[in-house]
């Protein structure tokens, strides 16, 4: 068992931290109080190759595997930069991208990864309903045989990147007897009539990456359109992706975490009370303590699922225990910082109070805390 990462892996998380910490944090503050999309540091990601670190060559992306990815996510962050940026990236990358690298015909790989790759279009993961969330397979956006096209119907909530996105890859029934399995996806682009951003979504965190509520009225797409086999949506998506989404996808928090560990050194050196840098303290002085080992656990646990992705090895129970842990221990991390920063890190001219509003969507997205403990009882304890 080796935990070191080669020389190229450390030159390559110190490239993309070196380019977040010049790029991108220094525009994060104004960005995240203007809710904005940050354009330039997207174009910037692009041509660094970062947003199609995953796809293969041949499609314009950079053959990185899982283990590289995370790694550049996780860097990305640990140089500061924003996690709205880094929500979108994956967005597009993670869940808007590998369904198409792992499950598309060779036409979609071509017509979609070469633009994804460079930043030029803009993908995004619709499968969430305002009614159904946590019970994914209970949508009602219908996808209906017409000739040699799909007429689809419907609505999807909390899509990231919804109001920028080119293409959105939209889960609909096609059967509806078949319950989960008669789901499938399909690649609708944003300009076919009847797709609709409804409206745009306003947000505690994450304010740089846009959320919307798409609308699907009578929009026809060809069958050349679907993702995959007829019905292969739900469980073929959720079997290419569950590992990326629920591990690789988190590597940001573990960067964040790193990130939000070296301000509160900083910061428990510089501040004094009582005549001594709070630092001085032990109660601010082990809360640093726990954070590190928070960080580290998280960090192993986002790599371990990504190397036993790149081997190839199944790892639904890892992946689902990365998310829950990691992303909880990112919000603790958070919390603590803002404590640390006492009055001052909830001031916004401090970026802790960010971080805390930022991490807590990690609990919430891709498959709450609540579920991720469910599917690992279920797994643990099997039916009894
Ligand atoms: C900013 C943001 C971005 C998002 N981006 C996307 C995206 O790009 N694409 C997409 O498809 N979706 C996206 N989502 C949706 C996200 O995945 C869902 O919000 C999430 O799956 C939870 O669904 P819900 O919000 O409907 O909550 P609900 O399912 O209604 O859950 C509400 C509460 O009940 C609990 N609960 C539900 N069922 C159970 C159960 N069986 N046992 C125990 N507790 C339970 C939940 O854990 C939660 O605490 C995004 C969400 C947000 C907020």
């Amino acid at each position: 068992m080796d935990f070191e990462l080669s020389q190229e892996q450390k030159a390559f998380f110190k490239e993309v931290k070196d380019f977040a910490e010049k790029e991108i944090a220094p525009f994060t503050e104004e960005y995240d109080r203007n809710s904005e999309f940050f354009w330039d540091g997207w174009k910037k990601m692009g041509d660094m190759g970062l947003l199609g670190l995953p796809f293969p060559e041949e499609y314009g992306g950079s053959d990185a595997g899982a283990l590289d990815t995370a790694i550049a996510m996780d860097a990305f962050a640990a140089g500061g930069g924003d996690a709205g940026v880094s929500l979108s990236w994956g967005a597009h990358t993670i869940i808007g991208g590998v369904p198409i690298w792992e499950m598309g015909t060779e036409e979609q790989k071509m017509q979609y990864l070469p633009p994804m790759s460079t930043g030029e279009k803009i993908s995004s993961f619709g499968l969430t309903e305002p009614d159904a969330g946590s019970d994914a397979a209970s949508i009602k956006t219908t996808a209906v045989r017409d000739g040699d096209d799909y007429i689809i119907n419907g609505s999807k909530m909390f899509i990231t990147n919804g109001p920028i996105c080119d293409l959105c890859i939209v889960f609909a029934v096609t059967d509806k007897e078949k319950g989960a399995a008669g789901i499938s996806t399909f690649i609708v682009d944003r300009d076919t009539p009847g797709f609709e951003v409804s409206r745009e979504l306003d947000k505690m965190g994450n304010r740089t990456s846009p959320t919307a509520e798409l609308a699907f009225t009578d929009c026809r797409v060809p069958a050349s359109a679907m993702l995959g086999g007829e019905g292969e949506g739900f469980y073929g998506i959720g079997k290419a992706t569950l590992e990326w989404e629920r591990a690789i996808m988190v590597a940001p928090a573990v960067g964040g975490m790193e990130c939000n560990i070296n301000r509160c050194i900083e910061y428990a050196k510089e501040r004094t009370q009582f005549g001594r840098p709070i630092g001085k303290f032990q109660a601010v002085a082990f809360k640093i303590a726990e954070m590190k080992c928070l960080l580290d656990a998280s960090r192993l646990l986002v790599y371990r699922v990504a190397w036993m992705k790149d081997q190839g090895i199944p790892a639904m129970m890892e992946a689902c225990v990365c998310k829950l842990s990691v992303t909880e221990n990112c919000v603790k991390v958070a919390g603590e910082a803002v404590q640390i920063f006492g009055g001052y890190g909830y001031i916004r001219e401090y970026p802790v109070e960010r971080t805390l509003r930022d991490a807590k969507l990690g609990t919430i997205g891709a498959g709450t805390s609540e579920i991720q403990k469910l599917v690992i009882s279920r797994l643990l304890m099997g039916k009894f």
